[in-house]
Protein backbone atom coordinates (compact mmCIF):
# COMPACT_ATOMS: atom_id res chain seq x y z
CA UNK A 1 0.00 0.00 0.00
CA UNK A 2 1.11 3.47 -0.44
CA UNK A 3 2.33 5.33 2.16
CA UNK A 4 2.67 8.97 2.96
CA UNK A 5 3.43 10.95 5.85
CA UNK A 6 1.31 13.90 5.31
CA UNK A 7 -1.76 13.44 2.55
CA UNK A 8 -2.95 16.30 0.73
CA UNK A 9 -6.85 15.82 -0.36
CA UNK A 10 -7.02 18.82 -2.84
CA UNK A 11 -4.13 20.21 -5.01
CA UNK A 12 -5.46 23.76 -5.34
CA UNK A 13 -3.38 27.29 -4.19
CA UNK A 14 -4.30 25.84 -0.68
CA UNK A 15 -2.96 22.05 -0.88
CA UNK A 16 -0.52 23.34 -3.46
CA UNK A 17 0.99 26.15 -0.36
CA UNK A 18 0.49 23.36 2.59
CA UNK A 19 2.94 20.97 0.06
CA UNK A 20 5.47 23.67 -0.58
CA UNK A 21 6.02 24.87 3.63
CA UNK A 22 5.47 20.69 4.76
CA UNK A 23 8.50 20.21 2.38
CA UNK A 24 10.25 23.96 3.49
CA UNK A 25 9.91 22.30 7.08
CA UNK A 26 11.75 18.74 5.77
CA UNK A 27 8.92 16.74 5.64
CA UNK A 28 9.55 14.87 1.89
CA UNK A 29 6.84 12.53 2.12
CA UNK A 30 3.98 14.28 1.25
CA UNK A 31 1.01 13.55 -1.41
CA UNK A 32 -1.32 15.94 -2.78
CA UNK A 33 -4.30 13.65 -4.05
CA UNK A 34 -6.47 15.97 -6.80
CA UNK A 35 -9.79 14.20 -8.23
CA UNK A 36 -8.86 16.73 -11.56
CA UNK A 37 -7.31 15.71 -14.24
CA UNK A 38 -5.24 19.29 -13.73
CA UNK A 39 -4.83 21.58 -10.64
CA UNK A 40 -7.17 24.52 -10.51
CA UNK A 41 -10.36 23.62 -11.30
CA UNK A 42 -11.71 24.50 -8.03
CA UNK A 43 -12.07 28.11 -6.82
CA UNK A 44 -8.46 28.93 -7.33
CA UNK A 45 -9.26 28.92 -11.02
CA UNK A 46 -12.01 31.01 -10.94
CA UNK A 47 -10.65 33.85 -8.59
CA UNK A 48 -9.97 37.42 -8.86
CA UNK A 49 -6.48 37.55 -7.52
CA UNK A 50 -6.94 40.16 -5.17
CA UNK A 51 -4.67 40.69 -2.17
CA UNK A 52 -5.27 43.00 0.82
CA UNK A 53 -4.40 43.48 4.44
CA UNK A 54 -7.53 46.11 4.83
CA UNK A 55 -9.27 43.76 7.44
CA UNK A 56 -11.28 43.81 10.70
CA UNK A 57 -10.00 41.14 12.31
CA UNK A 58 -6.61 40.37 14.14
CA UNK A 59 -6.14 37.12 12.46
CA UNK A 60 -7.26 38.00 9.04
CA UNK A 61 -4.59 40.70 9.24
CA UNK A 62 -1.85 38.90 10.37
CA UNK A 63 -2.39 36.43 7.88
CA UNK A 64 -2.54 38.86 4.90
CA UNK A 65 0.79 40.51 6.67
CA UNK A 66 2.89 36.82 5.98
CA UNK A 67 1.14 36.46 2.92
CA UNK A 68 1.44 40.29 0.80
CA UNK A 69 5.31 39.99 1.52
CA UNK A 70 5.41 36.26 0.77
CA UNK A 71 4.19 37.11 -2.83
CA UNK A 72 6.72 40.52 -3.33
CA UNK A 73 9.29 37.65 -2.91
CA UNK A 74 7.38 34.69 -4.66
CA UNK A 75 9.50 34.54 -7.72
CA UNK A 76 13.27 35.09 -5.78
CA UNK A 77 12.15 32.29 -3.56
CA UNK A 78 10.68 29.93 -5.76
CA UNK A 79 11.40 30.84 -9.45
CA UNK A 80 8.20 31.13 -10.64
CA UNK A 81 6.16 34.39 -11.14
CA UNK A 82 3.56 35.30 -8.61
CA UNK A 83 3.39 38.58 -10.86
CA UNK A 84 2.36 40.40 -7.35
CA UNK A 85 1.46 43.88 -8.64
CA UNK A 86 1.03 46.14 -5.68
CA UNK A 87 -1.49 48.43 -7.12
CA UNK A 88 -3.65 48.95 -3.82
CA UNK A 89 -6.86 48.51 -3.14
CA UNK A 90 -9.07 52.20 -2.59
CA UNK A 91 -11.99 51.77 -0.78
CA UNK A 92 -14.12 54.57 -1.39
CA UNK A 93 -16.67 55.41 1.42
CA UNK A 94 -20.18 57.51 0.83
CA UNK A 95 -21.37 57.33 4.34
CA UNK A 96 -19.88 59.20 7.85
CA UNK A 97 -20.58 55.53 8.91
CA UNK A 98 -18.14 53.80 6.18
CA UNK A 99 -15.51 56.34 7.15
CA UNK A 100 -15.34 55.70 10.94
CA UNK A 101 -15.24 52.04 9.87
CA UNK A 102 -12.32 52.38 7.81
CA UNK A 103 -10.74 54.04 10.62
CA UNK A 104 -11.75 51.68 13.00
CA UNK A 105 -10.12 49.18 11.20
CA UNK A 106 -6.82 51.01 9.93
CA UNK A 107 -6.07 51.75 13.80
CA UNK A 108 -6.29 47.82 14.06
CA UNK A 109 -4.27 47.47 10.76
CA UNK A 110 -1.35 49.83 12.01
CA UNK A 111 -1.17 48.24 15.61
CA UNK A 112 -0.60 44.98 13.75
CA UNK A 113 2.52 46.37 11.98
CA UNK A 114 0.78 47.16 8.40
CA UNK A 115 2.79 50.10 6.80
CA UNK A 116 1.51 51.90 3.60
CA UNK A 117 -2.40 52.15 4.55
CA UNK A 118 -3.95 55.47 5.34
CA UNK A 119 -7.23 57.50 4.51
CA UNK A 120 -7.56 59.29 1.23
CA UNK A 121 -9.92 62.29 0.96
CA UNK A 122 -12.40 62.78 -1.51
CA UNK A 123 -9.90 64.86 -3.71
CA UNK A 124 -7.04 62.19 -3.86
CA UNK A 125 -9.49 59.48 -4.63
CA UNK A 126 -10.63 61.50 -7.89
CA UNK A 127 -6.62 62.44 -8.04
CA UNK A 128 -6.18 58.59 -8.64
CA UNK A 129 -9.39 57.60 -10.62
CA UNK A 130 -10.61 61.02 -12.81
CA UNK A 131 -13.45 58.89 -14.09
CA UNK A 132 -15.20 58.12 -10.53
CA UNK A 133 -18.29 60.03 -9.80
CA UNK A 134 -17.83 62.21 -6.96
CA UNK A 135 -20.44 64.15 -5.63
CA UNK A 136 -21.55 61.72 -3.07
CA UNK A 137 -17.96 60.44 -2.23
CA UNK A 138 -16.73 61.21 1.46
CA UNK A 139 -13.21 60.35 1.62
CA UNK A 140 -11.92 56.41 1.88
CA UNK A 141 -8.82 54.24 2.81
CA UNK A 142 -5.77 53.44 0.18
CA UNK A 143 -3.08 50.62 1.40
CA UNK A 144 -0.56 50.58 -1.42
CA UNK A 145 0.59 46.98 -0.77
CA UNK A 146 -2.43 45.62 -1.32
CA UNK A 147 -3.17 44.26 -4.92
CA UNK A 148 -3.12 41.48 -7.31
CA UNK A 149 -1.50 38.10 -8.13
CA UNK A 150 -2.00 34.97 -10.93
CA UNK A 151 -3.16 32.61 -8.62
CA UNK A 152 -2.04 29.73 -11.03
CA UNK A 153 0.63 30.62 -11.40
CA UNK A 154 1.47 30.61 -7.53
CA UNK A 155 -0.54 27.38 -7.29
CA UNK A 156 1.92 25.83 -10.26
CA UNK A 157 4.64 27.46 -8.13
CA UNK A 158 4.05 25.88 -5.17
CA UNK A 159 3.50 22.27 -6.56
CA UNK A 160 6.55 22.67 -9.08
CA UNK A 161 8.90 23.30 -6.13
CA UNK A 162 7.12 20.74 -3.78
CA UNK A 163 7.17 17.74 -6.31
CA UNK A 164 11.03 18.85 -7.00
CA UNK A 165 11.80 18.40 -2.86
CA UNK A 166 9.90 15.14 -3.39
CA UNK A 167 6.46 15.85 -2.83
CA UNK A 168 3.66 13.78 -5.19
CA UNK A 169 0.76 14.82 -6.88
CA UNK A 170 -1.85 12.74 -8.22
CA UNK A 171 -4.23 13.96 -10.43
CA UNK A 172 -7.40 12.29 -12.11
CA UNK A 173 -7.83 10.93 -8.79
CA UNK A 174 -10.66 11.50 -6.14
CA UNK A 175 -10.55 10.23 -2.22
CA UNK A 176 -13.79 8.83 -1.72
CA UNK A 177 -13.40 6.77 1.82
CA UNK A 178 -11.63 7.69 4.97
CA UNK A 179 -10.65 5.13 8.05
CA UNK A 180 -9.62 4.95 11.28
CA UNK A 181 -6.65 2.13 11.20
CA UNK A 182 -4.34 2.24 14.48
CA UNK A 183 -3.46 5.86 15.34
CA UNK A 184 -3.57 6.47 11.83
CA UNK A 185 -5.78 6.15 8.46
CA UNK A 186 -6.30 4.34 5.71
CA UNK A 187 -7.84 6.45 2.82
CA UNK A 188 -9.71 5.14 -0.46
CA UNK A 189 -8.31 6.92 -3.88
CA UNK A 190 -9.51 6.39 -7.37
CA UNK A 191 -5.88 4.91 -7.61
CA UNK A 192 -6.02 2.70 -4.51
CA UNK A 193 -5.86 2.56 -0.73
CA UNK A 194 -3.01 5.15 1.16
CA UNK A 195 -1.69 5.02 4.44
CA UNK A 196 -0.87 8.23 6.07
CA UNK A 197 -1.04 9.46 9.75
CA UNK A 198 -1.72 12.89 8.57
CA UNK A 199 -4.22 13.86 6.26
CA UNK A 200 -4.92 17.64 5.96
CA UNK A 201 -8.23 18.86 3.93
CA UNK A 202 -7.93 21.25 1.35
CA UNK A 203 -11.12 20.46 -0.42
CA UNK A 204 -12.09 23.91 -1.22
CA UNK A 205 -15.99 24.06 -1.70
CA UNK A 206 -16.03 20.48 -1.29
CA UNK A 207 -14.49 20.75 2.35
CA UNK A 208 -17.34 19.46 4.02
CA UNK A 209 -17.83 16.27 2.14
CA UNK A 210 -14.33 15.83 2.67
CA UNK A 211 -14.85 16.38 6.23
CA UNK A 212 -17.50 14.03 6.53
CA UNK A 213 -15.70 10.98 5.11
CA UNK A 214 -13.57 11.34 8.44
CA UNK A 215 -16.84 11.89 10.47
CA UNK A 216 -15.92 15.62 10.87
CA UNK A 217 -19.05 18.16 10.58
CA UNK A 218 -17.42 21.11 9.54
CA UNK A 219 -19.86 23.95 8.52
CA UNK A 220 -18.45 25.22 4.88
CA UNK A 221 -21.02 26.33 1.97
CA UNK A 222 -20.26 26.94 -1.27
CA UNK A 223 -21.77 30.06 -2.59
CA UNK A 224 -22.18 31.19 -6.31
CA UNK A 225 -19.57 34.44 -7.27
CA UNK A 226 -19.65 35.56 -10.50
CA UNK A 227 -17.08 38.08 -12.02
CA UNK A 228 -17.69 40.37 -15.69
CA UNK A 229 -14.28 40.71 -17.88
CA UNK A 230 -14.92 43.44 -19.89
CA UNK A 231 -13.19 43.85 -23.79
CA UNK A 232 -10.61 46.16 -24.24
CA UNK A 233 -11.02 49.46 -22.70
CA UNK A 234 -8.66 51.95 -22.51
CA UNK A 235 -11.02 55.70 -21.10
CA UNK A 236 -9.61 54.46 -17.96
CA UNK A 237 -5.68 54.21 -16.63
CA UNK A 238 -4.85 50.64 -16.32
CA UNK A 239 -2.39 51.49 -13.12
CA UNK A 240 -5.59 52.31 -10.97
CA UNK A 241 -6.05 50.08 -7.57
CA UNK A 242 -8.90 47.97 -6.82
CA UNK A 243 -11.92 50.46 -6.50
CA UNK A 244 -14.33 49.05 -3.80
CA UNK A 245 -17.45 51.30 -4.11
CA UNK A 246 -18.72 50.75 -0.53
CA UNK A 247 -22.43 52.13 -1.27
CA UNK A 248 -23.21 48.63 -2.52
CA UNK A 249 -19.95 46.34 -3.25
CA UNK A 250 -19.51 47.23 -6.59
CA UNK A 251 -15.70 46.68 -7.37
CA UNK A 252 -13.43 46.57 -10.12
CA UNK A 253 -9.41 46.23 -11.36
CA UNK A 254 -7.47 46.31 -14.60
CA UNK A 255 -7.47 43.15 -15.81
CA UNK A 256 -5.68 42.83 -19.57
CA UNK A 257 -6.53 45.53 -21.79
CA UNK A 258 -9.98 46.26 -20.17
CA UNK A 259 -11.26 45.78 -16.93
CA UNK A 260 -12.46 42.62 -14.23
CA UNK A 261 -16.02 43.60 -12.88
CA UNK A 262 -17.57 42.24 -9.63
CA UNK A 263 -20.30 42.34 -7.02
CA UNK A 264 -21.86 39.90 -4.51
CA UNK A 265 -25.77 39.71 -5.54
CA UNK A 266 -27.16 39.50 -2.22
CA UNK A 267 -29.87 37.09 -3.58
CA UNK A 268 -27.95 34.48 -4.23
CA UNK A 269 -28.25 31.41 -2.33
CA UNK A 270 -25.55 28.38 -0.89
CA UNK A 271 -25.52 25.53 -3.74
CA UNK A 272 -23.24 23.87 -5.81
CA UNK A 273 -24.57 26.28 -8.93
CA UNK A 274 -21.98 26.86 -10.88
CA UNK A 275 -22.92 28.11 -14.25
CA UNK A 276 -22.72 31.81 -15.30
CA UNK A 277 -25.80 33.29 -15.28
CA UNK A 278 -26.22 35.95 -17.95
CA UNK A 279 -29.02 38.25 -16.01
CA UNK A 280 -26.17 38.88 -13.74
CA UNK A 281 -24.80 41.56 -16.50
CA UNK A 282 -27.37 43.73 -16.41
CA UNK A 283 -27.00 44.08 -12.62
CA UNK A 284 -23.38 44.86 -12.69
CA UNK A 285 -23.08 47.10 -15.71
CA UNK A 286 -26.09 49.35 -13.67
CA UNK A 287 -24.24 49.53 -10.65
CA UNK A 288 -20.62 50.08 -12.56
CA UNK A 289 -21.96 53.01 -14.72
CA UNK A 290 -23.44 54.57 -11.86
CA UNK A 291 -20.57 54.67 -9.95
CA UNK A 292 -18.04 55.71 -13.14
CA UNK A 293 -20.21 57.00 -15.81
CA UNK A 294 -17.66 56.45 -18.87
CA UNK A 295 -18.47 52.05 -17.82
CA UNK A 296 -21.75 52.86 -20.06
CA UNK A 297 -19.61 52.28 -23.24
CA UNK A 298 -18.02 49.14 -21.86
CA UNK A 299 -18.06 46.25 -24.18
CA UNK A 300 -19.23 43.04 -22.76
CA UNK A 301 -18.90 39.43 -24.43
CA UNK A 302 -20.83 37.04 -21.99
CA UNK A 303 -19.21 34.14 -23.55
CA UNK A 304 -16.00 35.37 -21.42
CA UNK A 305 -17.75 35.65 -17.92
CA UNK A 306 -17.61 33.25 -15.27
CA UNK A 307 -19.07 32.25 -12.28
CA UNK A 308 -16.86 30.33 -9.06
CA UNK A 309 -17.70 29.20 -5.46
CA UNK A 310 -16.87 30.74 -2.38
CA UNK A 311 -16.23 28.78 0.49
CA UNK A 312 -17.82 30.35 3.02
CA UNK A 313 -18.31 29.92 6.98
CA UNK A 314 -20.64 31.06 9.29
CA UNK A 315 -18.00 33.83 10.59
CA UNK A 316 -16.39 34.73 7.15
CA UNK A 317 -13.08 33.42 8.66
CA UNK A 318 -10.94 30.65 7.44
CA UNK A 319 -10.83 27.09 9.54
CA UNK A 320 -7.47 26.06 10.50
CA UNK A 321 -6.23 23.32 12.43
CA UNK A 322 -6.67 19.99 13.74
CA UNK A 323 -10.66 18.79 14.17
CA UNK A 324 -11.97 17.71 17.32
CA UNK A 325 -12.02 14.33 18.10
CA UNK A 326 -9.79 13.03 15.32
CA UNK A 327 -6.36 13.18 15.75
CA UNK A 328 -4.42 13.85 12.58
CA UNK A 329 -6.94 14.94 10.64
CA UNK A 330 -6.40 18.63 9.38
CA UNK A 331 -8.64 21.59 8.35
CA UNK A 332 -7.52 24.20 5.90
CA UNK A 333 -11.26 25.34 4.40
CA UNK A 334 -13.41 27.85 4.59
CA UNK A 335 -11.98 30.65 3.17
CA UNK A 336 -15.01 33.04 2.35
CA UNK A 337 -13.39 35.10 -0.32
CA UNK A 338 -9.55 35.22 1.07
CA UNK A 339 -8.49 32.09 0.02
CA UNK A 340 -5.82 32.90 -2.83
CA UNK A 341 -4.48 36.04 -0.61
CA UNK A 342 -4.46 33.86 2.68
CA UNK A 343 -2.71 30.88 0.71
CA UNK A 344 1.07 31.58 2.02
CA UNK A 345 -0.17 31.67 5.52
CA UNK A 346 -2.10 29.19 5.88
CA UNK A 347 0.38 26.65 4.47
CA UNK A 348 3.15 28.18 6.78
CA UNK A 349 0.31 27.47 9.85
CA UNK A 350 -0.79 24.00 8.65
CA UNK A 351 2.75 22.98 8.37
CA UNK A 352 3.94 24.78 11.88
CA UNK A 353 0.95 22.58 13.37
CA UNK A 354 1.59 19.54 11.82
CA UNK A 355 5.34 19.45 12.57
CA UNK A 356 5.57 21.48 15.70
CA UNK A 357 2.07 21.85 17.27
CA UNK A 358 2.33 26.03 17.13
CA UNK A 359 2.56 28.73 14.81
CA UNK A 360 3.68 32.42 15.09
CA UNK A 361 1.99 33.60 12.21
CA UNK A 362 -1.12 34.75 13.87
CA UNK A 363 -1.22 35.48 17.80
CA UNK A 364 -3.60 32.81 18.60
CA UNK A 365 -4.48 30.53 15.92
CA UNK A 366 -7.26 27.98 18.29
CA UNK A 367 -9.44 31.23 17.64
CA UNK A 368 -9.87 29.64 13.60
CA UNK A 369 -9.98 26.07 14.98
CA UNK A 370 -12.50 24.12 13.68
CA UNK A 371 -13.83 23.39 17.77
CA UNK A 372 -14.96 27.40 17.99
CA UNK A 373 -18.48 26.44 16.29
CA UNK A 374 -19.05 24.09 19.03
CA UNK A 375 -18.21 26.03 21.50
CA UNK A 376 -20.03 29.62 19.91
CA UNK A 377 -17.19 30.54 19.85
CA UNK A 378 -17.22 32.87 17.01
CA UNK A 379 -15.47 35.54 14.94
CA UNK A 380 -16.83 38.44 13.12
CA UNK A 381 -15.30 39.76 9.83
CA UNK A 382 -17.15 42.84 7.91
CA UNK A 383 -15.02 44.00 5.30
CA UNK A 384 -15.92 40.95 2.88
CA UNK A 385 -16.12 41.38 -0.46
C1 LIG B 1 -15.32 34.42 -8.42
C2 LIG B 1 -14.32 34.29 -7.31
C3 LIG B 1 -13.46 35.34 -7.02
C4 LIG B 1 -12.53 35.22 -5.99
N1 LIG B 1 -11.68 36.26 -5.76
C5 LIG B 1 -10.74 36.14 -4.79
C6 LIG B 1 -9.81 37.17 -4.56
O1 LIG B 1 -9.84 38.22 -5.23
N2 LIG B 1 -8.86 36.99 -3.61
C7 LIG B 1 -8.80 35.85 -2.84
O2 LIG B 1 -7.94 35.75 -1.97
N3 LIG B 1 -9.69 34.85 -3.03
C8 LIG B 1 -10.64 34.96 -3.98
N4 LIG B 1 -11.53 33.95 -4.19
C9 LIG B 1 -11.50 32.79 -3.29
C10 LIG B 1 -10.38 31.84 -3.65
O3 LIG B 1 -10.42 31.60 -5.03
C11 LIG B 1 -10.52 30.53 -2.86
O4 LIG B 1 -10.68 30.82 -1.49
C12 LIG B 1 -9.28 29.66 -3.05
O5 LIG B 1 -9.03 29.45 -4.40
C13 LIG B 1 -9.47 28.34 -2.33
O6 LIG B 1 -8.40 27.50 -2.72
P1 LIG B 1 -8.46 25.96 -2.35
O7 LIG B 1 -7.18 25.37 -2.82
O8 LIG B 1 -8.82 25.80 -0.91
O9 LIG B 1 -9.72 25.41 -3.14
P2 LIG B 1 -9.86 24.92 -4.67
O10 LIG B 1 -9.09 25.73 -5.60
O11 LIG B 1 -11.33 24.77 -4.91
O12 LIG B 1 -9.19 23.49 -4.64
C14 LIG B 1 -9.81 22.39 -4.00
C15 LIG B 1 -9.49 21.17 -4.82
O13 LIG B 1 -9.95 20.01 -4.11
C16 LIG B 1 -10.31 19.05 -5.09
N5 LIG B 1 -11.17 18.06 -4.46
C17 LIG B 1 -12.38 18.26 -3.89
N6 LIG B 1 -12.85 17.09 -3.40
C18 LIG B 1 -11.92 16.14 -3.66
C19 LIG B 1 -11.85 14.74 -3.41
N7 LIG B 1 -12.84 14.07 -2.79
N8 LIG B 1 -10.74 14.06 -3.80
C20 LIG B 1 -9.72 14.73 -4.43
N9 LIG B 1 -9.75 16.05 -4.71
C21 LIG B 1 -10.84 16.75 -4.32
C22 LIG B 1 -11.01 19.89 -6.16
O14 LIG B 1 -11.04 19.22 -7.40
C23 LIG B 1 -10.19 21.15 -6.17
O15 LIG B 1 -9.22 21.18 -7.19
C24 LIG B 1 -12.46 34.02 -5.23
C25 LIG B 1 -13.30 32.96 -5.52
C26 LIG B 1 -14.23 33.07 -6.55
C27 LIG B 1 -15.12 31.92 -6.87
Amino acid sequence: METADVLIIGGGIVGASIAWHLTEAGCRNVLIVERESHQGKGSTGKSMGGVRAQFATKPNIQMSLYSIPFYAAFEERLGQPSDYRPQGYMFVATKPSHLEYLKTNQALQKSLGLKNVGMVSREEIVERVPQLRSDDILGGSFCSTDGFVDPNSVMVGFTTVAHDRGAKLWRSTEVTAIRRNGSGFEVDTARGPVSTKTIVNAAGPWAREVASMAGVDLPVEPLRRMLVPTEPFDSVSHAIPMVIDMTNGFHFRPESLGFLLAWNDPTETPGFKEAFEPTFIEKILERAADRVPCFENLAINPKRAWAGLYEMTPDHHCILGPAPGVEGFFCANGFSGHGVMHAPATGKILADLITTGKTAVVDDVTVLSPARFAKGELLHETAVL
